[in-house]
């Protein structure tokens, strides 16, 4: 029998990045990898709702 640290231990959930079991350690997601994607997503801002934002911000300030 092998023991498994507290950080390898699974969540009981899946990966929101790849589906795979999440682990306790990066949890919810499988591994250093998968946090590190989403939170750079997260601080790019790629998870704002897309749309008016983009476009608004820039166009409407030149007059100003
Ligand atoms: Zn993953």
């Amino acid at each position: 029998m092998t023991e498994l640290s507290p950080d390898q231990q699974p969540t009981g959930g899946l990966c929101p990045h790849c589906g795979a079991p999440g682990l306790r350690r990066w949890r919810p997601f499988c591994s250093k990898r998968c946090a590190d994607v989403d939170l750079a997503r997260w601080l790019r801002g790629d998870y704002r709702i897309s749309g008016e934002d983009s476009l608004s911000s820039d166009a409407g300030e030149k007059d100003s």
